[in-house]
C-alpha cells in the first residue's frame, strides 16, 4: 500500500491537542474538506489568538503576556486572530455539533489550552422569537437575545469568564473587580470556580442581590461612596499594591472577546445571517464593542455576508452620556454629572471605550437615545405579560426604544430585531409592585 487514503486518515484517533493543532495543515488532505475537518475539530480546542493591538493607533503587542490597556495609548487593547489561516481550516459548519456554550467559539477565544477554561456554562443563550410583541408592534421578525438564562443571571458571566480564564493562563493569582453590580457577582462566582481570591469593589447602594451573590462565592465585599468610576480608582489602586489582577471593563482585552460570544451566537441562530438591527442597554458598552468586533471577524472569515446590525445604544435619561456624544456629533463622551436611574447596569457615567462605543454605532448606521426608568418598568411587566421573560430593567430599556425607533420610522415592520436582555429580572423584583 502508498499513502494512507484519505479515508484512512480521516479515521485515524487524534492523540492531543497539538496534533489536533498541526492535523489539518499536514494530514495532506483538501483543508476545506468539512466532514474530515468536522470529525477532527468538532471536540478540538484551540485558540487562533494572533497578537494584541492598540484600538486608537494599531501598535501591536504579543498576546503572551499579561495585559491591560495599550502602553502606547492607554486604550482598550484588541485581542487579534489569524482568520486567514482560520478561514482556510475550517469551515462554519464546524459549530453545528460542539457544546453548548460560548466556548464552542474556541478557535475565536483567546484561552490555549482547554483546560485553564473556567466555566459555568456561560453563554449559548436562546435568541427567542417574541411573536406576540411583534404583532402588536408591527414586526415579522422580533427576536430577544435572552441572557438572564446565564450564570450568576447576566451577561456578565461571558465576559468574566472569558477574562478569568485567559488571566489565570497568564498566572494571574487574584482578582479584584470594580462594579456597578452584576459584574462583581460574576466575578466573585468564577473566582470561587477557579479557587483564586476576588475583591468586589461596588457602590454603596449597588443592588442588595449583588452585594449578596458576592458575600455569597466568598469574595471580599468592599462598598465604596460614590459611583461606578469612584469603585474603578480603588480597584486599581488595591490591584496595584496587592498583585491582584484588575477585572475593570476594557482595561483588559478579554472581556471583550466573552461579550462577542453574543454576536456569534446570533449569528448562528439566526442559519449564520446578521440581524438588521440590535437595541442594546449601554453602560460600559462592552456588548457592543464585542458584537461588533464579532460580526466584522465572520465577514473576514466569510461565514456570513452583508453587513453588521445597526447598533442602536439605549441609555437611561438619568445617565446618558452616549447619546448626549453621539447627538452632538463627538468622538468622545463627556462624563455624565449625578448620573442616577434604577438600571444600575446603565449607571456608567464616564465609559473608558466610549470612542470604541460611538464608532460601532456610527459605522452601522445605528442611533442612540435615552429613555426614563419608569418606562423601564413598565416595559418590564410588558415583556414578561406578553412573552413570559422576566427581563433586567436595562433590557426592558431595550423594548422602550424599539417603540420610539418605530414611532420614528427608524426601523421598519420587516427588519430582523434583536433586543438585548442583559439579565434576569429576578435581581430587581423589589422594582415591581403590587405583591
Ligand atoms: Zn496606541
Amino acid at each position: 500500500m502508498g499513502a494512507p487514503t484519505a479515508m484512512a486518515k480521516m479515521n485515524q484517533p487524534c492523540t492531543g491537542v497539538k496534533e489536533r493543532f498541526t492535523y489539518p495543515r499536514n494530514c495532506g488532505m483538501i483543508v476545506s474538506s468539512t466532514l474530515h475537518l468536522h470529525r477532527e475539530v468538532a471536540t478540538a480546542m484551540f485558540s487562533y489568538l494572533d497578537h494584541l493591538e492598540c484600538t486608537r493607533c494599531g501598535k501591536t503587542y504579543p498576546h503572551t503576556q499579561l495585559s491591560k490597556t495599550s502602553p502606547c495609548c492607554n486604550k482598550v487593547l484588541f485581542a487579534r486572530y489569524d482568520l486567514p489561516r482560520l478561514r482556510r481550516e475550517l469551515g462554519r459548519d464546524a459549530f453545528n455539533d460542539r457544546r453548548g456554550d460560548m466556548w464552542r467559539f474556541s478557535e475565536l477565544m483567546p484561552v490555549a489550552d482547554p483546560d485553564n477554561i473556567v466555566t459555568l456554562g456561560e453563554g449559548g443563550t436562546p435568541l427567542l422569537p417574541v411573536p406576540n410583541l411583534g404583532r402588536i408592534l408591527g414586526l415579522k421578525n422580533l427576536y430577544v437575545k435572552e441572557e438572564g438564562l446565564n450564570p450568576t443571571g447576566t451577561f456578565k458571566a461571558r465576559g468574566i469568564g472569558a477574562a478569568v480564564s485567559k488571566a489565570l493562563e497568564l498566572g494571574v493569582t487574584g482578582f479584584t473587580m470594580p462594579s456597578a453590580g452584576n459584574a462583581a457577582g460574576a466575578a466573585a462566582a468564577y473566582g470561587a470556580r477557579a479557587g483564586t481570591p476576588v475583591k468586589v469593589f461596588m457602590p454603596q447602594d449597588a443592588p442588595a442581590a449583588n452585594k449578596k451573590e458576592s458575600i455569597l462565592a466568598g469574595a471580599e465585599l468592599n462598598l465604596v461612596q460614590g459611583l461606578i468610576s469612584d469603585a474603578g480608582r480603588i480597584s486599581v489602586t488595591v490591584a496595584a499594591e496587592q498583585n491582584l489582577f484588575d477585572l475593570a471593563t476594557l482595561k483588559e482585552p478579554y472581556r471583550a472577546e466573552g461579550k462577542k460570544t453574543m454576536g456569534l451566537e446570533i449569528a448562528q441562530q439566526l442559519g449564520w445571517k446578521m440581524p438588521d438591527a440590535i437595541i442594546y442597554p449601554t453602560g460600559g458598552g462592552t456588548g457592543i464593542i464585542g458584537m461588533y468586533k464579532g460580526f466584522q471577524e465572520l465577514l473576514e472569515l466569510g461565514w456570513v455576508e452583508g453587513r453588521p446590525p445597526k447598533f442602536i445604544a439605549v441609555q437611561a435619561v438619568g445617565c446618558q452620556p452616549i447619546v448626549k456624544a453621539f447627538n452632538e456629533g463627538k468622538d468622545t463622551a463627556e462624563p455624565w454629572q449625578n448620573a442616577e436611574t434604577i438600571a444600575d447596569g446603565l449607571r456608567v457615567p464616564g465609559p473608558f471605550a466610549d470612542y470604541l462605543i460611538l464608532k460601532a454605532i456610527r459605522e452601522t448606521g445605528g442611533t442612540a437615545l435615552a429613555v426614563e426608568d419608569a418606562k423601564m418598568v413598565a416595559a418590564m411587566h410588558e415583556l414578561a405579560s406578553a412573552e413570559g421573560i422576566i427581563a433586567c430593567p436595562e433590557g426592558a430599556a431595550t423594548l422602550v426604544g424599539l417603540k420610539r425607533l418605530l414611532a420614528q420610522d427608524f426601523l421598519g415592520p420587516d427588519e430582523t430585531i434583536v433586543l438585548l436582555n442583559t439579565g434576569s429580572g429576578y435581581k430587581y423584583l423589589e422594582l415591581i409592585e403590587g405583591a
